[in-house]
């Protein structure tokens, strides 16, 4: 469990990632650390400059990089103007950084970290933390994507066993998508700032037909920035939404799709109009299935079987990674273009595909997440799927519903004998992100907020004060609304049932700043009501506790095949 702030012997360090490119590093040492060094500042692109008495014999590997040029040898023993001297030009021929590699028993490393550290030059000692100003990460390296790990000073081996444990959990090829991925945003800056020039030009022509330049600005600006919004939008909700071995395997055809989105997607319709499918094939049909709040093991027999049996999946963007997998390699498989701005285009794109599947006799998984009848717009479907003439061929499988599932893996039983006798699922978010009407507080309620938590500020301030309508109208017009208690616990649920499940537990006056301090880690809800401190109360004095992990299903059944 985590405080909101970190306490004194628990220090963390400012993790930061240095442009090294033609820095110069001084590397003081003739051992092989001296050689890992010289390699560490190359790969940077920096240009290390080795400082060793001429009669010092090098680390094999440390000589063969100085035979080959890479690494400059000042023949000399560490002299204090060497500090001052071997720099760039640009700087006053101060060197940016010094790699001290014979510990902190050689006199010399304190002599050197203290000139250092009084001239602002970044200073690392090998094992003697108390003589660097910074230390180095162990690092994985997967083209332009670098992870690194610190245990601060708790044990470099424990560091670099993290390391590879995290670099082993990522799928193959990560690196290059984050290359590609890199590529479509900058393509997608460059064609805006392309657009913007070419708006520019087009704001001239329009100041000569006597019309005021600032009307015709207001007005193609804020076009642009609709358009604009809506490429980087999507591009954003691939990188929070996809699941990562998704994006590994990210396409040349799913980057041109990603850039053309920018024409296609303010249209409500992108794939053309359908006609009502009289003549559906006899074996085509659709189901609709929940695919549950995460954890693929909580899928129900019925969706696994539909998974495996379908021709085509057409998933929602919430649908988690490890129910992805489950999907047959053979299967081919979409993911809705979903984000907001464009919930209406994508839901459209995605019946359309689904129509089109099944009007060619395919059977086609329609796979939501948690339930599908549950804020996941399964009823608009089954309507419009009825209205094509697929009737009886659609069938709806249900799914364990977030809304229920993530207070359970929180440990908050919503309904409890003589504390809370009813429960309310309700979305934060209405129609066109308007606001719903907040539910009336009730002491022995339980009320989950699904689609809340990016305006939880709004939601507390309508649960605990009255609107300003709410204010004109007079006692004897309206019996006024009862207010929710500013000090009810509540408690954030995030990515319940996932790996980085993540509980915050606090009440309604605090969670503001909980959410603000500790950040956001979609999907997640709210649930407010005295049953959230039923099982876990909140330490006294704190104003908030955050859990990190999911362990719900750790009952030792791990690896045991139910045959599904
Ligand atoms: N049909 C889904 C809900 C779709 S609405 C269901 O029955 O669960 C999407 C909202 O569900 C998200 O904004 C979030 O509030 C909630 N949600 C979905 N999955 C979640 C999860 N694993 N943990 C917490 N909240 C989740």
């Amino acid at each position: 469990m985590k405080g909101p702030k970190p306490t004194m012997n628990s220090y963390i360090s400012l993790l930061t990632a240095t442009d090294a490119r033609s820095h110069v590093h001084l590397i003081v040492g003739t051992n092989p650390l001296a050689a890992a060094r010289c390699g560490q500042s190359l790969s940077a692109g920096a240009s290390p400059i080795l400082i060793a008495p001429e009669t010092a014999e090098l680390y094999y590997a440390l000589q063969k990089r100085v035979d080959d040029g890479e690494v400059k040898w000042v023949k000399s023993k560490f002299q204090d103007e060497h500090l001052f001297t071997l720099g760039r030009e640009e700087i006053d021929r101060v060197v940016d950084a010094v790699f001290v590699t014979s510990g902190a028993r050689d006199p010399l490393s304190a002599h050197i970290s203290s000139l250092c550290k009084r001239n602002r030059i970044p200073v690392n000692v090998v094992d003697a933390p108390q003589l660097c100003s910074f230390s180095l990460l162990s690092t994985h390296v997967d083209g332009p994507l670098q992870i690194g790990i610190t245990t601060n000073g708790r044990g470099c081996k424990l560091a670099s066993r993290i390391r590879r444990e995290v670099a082993a959990s990522l799928p193959p090829n990560l690196g290059s998508a984050c290359s590609r991925l890199g590529d479509v945003r900058r393509k997608i800056q460059e064609e805006d700032h392309l657009l913007h020039m070419a708006l520019a030009d087009g704001d001239d022509v329009d100041d000569s037909i006597d019309q005021s330049a600032s009307f015709n600005k207001l007005v193609t600006e804020a076009d642009l920035d609709a358009v604009k919004n809506r490429r980087m939008r999507w591009l954003s909700q691939i990188c929070e939404y996809w699941p990562l071995k998704r994006l590994a395997a990210i396409t040349d055809e799913d980057v041109a799709n990603i850039l053309k989105s920018y024409d296609d997607l303010g249209s409500s319709n992108p794939i053309g109009k359908s006609s009502p499918a009289n003549n559906a094939s006899n074996r085509g049909r659709i189901i609709l299935a929940g695919s549950g709040p995460g954890h693929p093991d909580l899928l129900t027999r019925a969706t696994y079987k539909a998974i495996q049996s379908a021709d085509l999946v057409l998933v929602d963007k919430l649908v988690p990674a490890g129910v992805l997998d489950l999907i047959p390699r053979r299967t081919p498989v979409h993911i809705a273009r979903k984000f907001p701005g464009n919930a209406d285009a994508a839901q459209a794109e995605l019946e359309e595909m689904a129509m089109a599947g099944a009007r060619e006799g395919k059977t086609v998984l329609r796979l939501k997440q948690g339930d599908p009848y549950i804020y996941g717009r399964g009823g608009e479907e089954v309507e419009h799927f009825r209205s094509q003439g697929l009737g009886d061929k659609v069938v709806v499988l249900p799914g364990v519903t977030s809304a229920l599932s993530a207070p359970l893996f929180a440990g908050i039983p919503p309904t409890q004998r003589d504390v809370a006798d009813q429960v309310l699922v309700c979305t934060g978010t209405g129609k066109k992100g308007k606001a719903p009407a907040p539910p009336e507080y009730v002491p022995s309620r339980t009320v989950v907020f699904l689609m809340a938590l990016h305006r939880i500020a709004g939601l507390v301030e309508e649960l605990t004060g009255h609107l300003e309508t709410e204010k004109n109208t007079t006692a004897d017009e309206a019996p006024r609304r009862a207010l929710w208690p500013r000090n009810t616990p509540c408690a954030v649920v995030e990515r319940a049932s996932c790996p980085d499940q993540r509980v915050i537990r606090t009440t309604l006056d605090r969670v503001v700043e909980a959410v603000e301090q500790e950040g956001s880690r979609p999907p997640g809800l709210l649930v407010v009501g005295r049953a959230c401190e039923l099982l876990n109360k909140l330490e006294k004095g704190r104003a908030w506790s955050v859990e990190e992990g999911f362990r719900g299903l750790d009952f030792g059944l791990e690896g045991l095949d139910l045959g599904a």
